[in-house]
């Protein structure tokens, strides 16, 4: 199946790419971004007849059912990836833990976050086409602090690719730093920023502007891609689990078939979410998507209202650092879907040119029929860390935002699913406050031992050898700086 444009064809690109085009190159026209001709329907039967199967077979079978033009060999190597997660049978468990509410785990991979549910197969995917075009790609990623170490574990040592990762010094947890600048592979260069991680986008966003560092990649035979869920390539592993979280209500006999349900997803760009959103298309019955946000309340102020206004907002630092975002890429996709390309393009130019965009009173009814909207403030997640922990269950900063929307916004009594993003092991100092309801400055280390010890609670493997791991980075330079470091490594590798 071919990949079409959110925002309509410019009469250079080609109208429409196969999905190895659309990841090696996810900018389409006009800045727009590459989406799926149409979607694949999938529907009951599909679903009941993987209720036994494995979840390498029900995503194996969903790409399939996409089309895509990656050889057989190279799909299975890619989810053969999965077989690395703490069961490799179950990858991310659907778990009760009330009488209609259940957590979606997604953080069982390496790097401990949702970001491996995609980033682990789609690395092993894109090494593999740029070998089999014999092309060579740099991926620039800057990261708040879940998608750089998902990356740098990835791609290390993948062939025919390379990775800069720029993070901003100070503003990542500890875990999150140091799973970076341990990351050892001699395609990868980790670089902290004098900066917050604005900066550190905006350096990137203006390296990609840079004639000179266009002209210094060609003369290395360089090319850029992306890892980012602007790429489809992630987002299509991002259908995949939330087929899985219906089996999974199916398999526990908690829901019959055709049954709907509420998927509650802590969002910031927007990508997970989307995933959600094309599963429903495919065919899992859904009643509608939650979506929480923290203080930087931007989704819930697109979908109440239908303005995106981001005139003079500053954003926030909240204690889930990974939904901070003023401008959410995703939401296009959606826009596209609803509206189609012509709407979408104009609505993206306002917001581009004026900071705000504005939708009809019927477009914003046509949103509200898919999706509701709320957000919380870190006080509340931390209550509800604690309420939730008293009852023997650990959560996240993150998964805790879900649960303002899960009390608010059910219209129905229906089952209800929450994705939990992030291992509390990312963001153990803000959870130790959350359980002794201080706000002690403690180190990433003290609190996993502290709340490890006290709750019993298990600590990975890989965490702890975060601790004695070797520093391979330690870089850490002014913006200013970048684009020369970038180069620099390039050409010594
Ligand atoms: C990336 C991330 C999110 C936000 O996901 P989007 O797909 O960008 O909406 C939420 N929580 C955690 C822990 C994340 O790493």
């Amino acid at each position: 199946m071919n990949f079409i444009e959110t925002r309509g064809n410019d009469g250079i690109k080609p109208q429409e790419v196969p999905f190895s085009e659309a990841i090696l190159n996810p900018s389409a026209s006009f800045g727009g971004l590459y989406v799926p001709k149409e979607l694949p329907s999938l529907e009951k039967d599909f679903i009941q007849n993987h209720v036994n199967k494995s979840y390498k077979q029900l995503a194996y079978d969903i790409l399939k059912a996409f089309e895509i033009d990656i050889d057989e060999k190279e799909i299975n190597k890619a989810l053969d990836l999965y077989d690395n997660f703490d069961d490799a049978s179950n990858p991310c468990p659907v778990v009760k833990v009330k009488d209609d509410l259940f957590v979606h785990e997604q953080y069982h991979g390496p790097t401990r976050a949702f970001k491996d549910m995609a980033l682990q197969p789609f690395g092993s995917i894109l090494s593999s086409i740029a070998q089999k075009r014999n092309e060579n790609y740099l991926i620039l990623a800057a990261t708040s602090g879940d998608t750089g170490p998902a990356a740098l574990n990835t791609f290390k040592n993948k062939s025919n690719i390379q990775v800069a990762c720029l993070y901003p010094d100070g503003g990542t947890s500890d875990v999150q730093r140091l799973q970076m600048v341990c990351e050892d592979g001699k395609n990868l260069k980790v670089i902290g920023i004098k900066g917050n991680f604005d900066d550190a986008q905006s350096a990137l966003k203006n390296l990609l502007a840079s004639k000179s560092f266009k002209d210094d990649l060609q003369k290395h035979g360089i090319k850029l891609s992306a890892a980012n869920s602007v790429n489809f390539g992630r987002i299509i592993f991002q259908i995949i689990y939330h087929f899985w979280s219906y089996i999974q209500l199916l398999k526990q006999e908690e829901i019959t078939m055709g049954e709907k349900i509420y998927l509650v997803v802590p969002s910031g760009n927007f990508g997970n979410v989307l995933g959600a959103f094309y599963a429903k298309a495919m065919g899992v019955p859904v009643e509608k998507f939650l979506v929480a946000s923290n203080e930087n309340n931007i989704l819930t102020q697109w979908i109440n209202t239908g303005i995106y206004d981001i005139r003079g907002k500053e954003l926030k630092l909240t204690k889930s650092p990974a939904m901070d975002i003023l401008k959410s890429s995703n939401i296009e996709r959606v826009m596209y879907s609803l509206y189609g390309a012509k709407r979408t393009k104009e609505l993206l130019e306002d917001l581009n040119q004026n900071n705000i965009f504005e939708m009809t009173k019927e477009e914003t009814s046509k949103l509200q029929e898919q999706f509701s909207a709320i957000n919380s403030d870190d006080a509340y997640g931390q209550k509800i860390i604690k309420e939730f922990l008293d009852d023997g269950y650990l959560m996240d900063p993150h998964t805790a935002t879900c649960l303002k929307a899960y009390e608010e916004l059910r219209q129905k009594d229906l089952k209800t699913v929450i994705y939990s993003t992030a291992e509390w092991t990312k963001f153990s100092p803000t959870v130790l406050n959350s359980l002794k309801q201080d706000n002690i400055k403690y180190s990433d280390k003290d609190a996993l031992d502290e709340i490890s010890s006290k709750y019993n609670a298990n600590l990975p493997q890989s965490i702890k050898d975060l601790f004695n791991s070797k520093i391979n980075h330690d870089l850490i330079i002014n913006k200013e700086d970048i684009e020369s470091q970038i180069v620099k490594f390039i050409k010594e590798s």
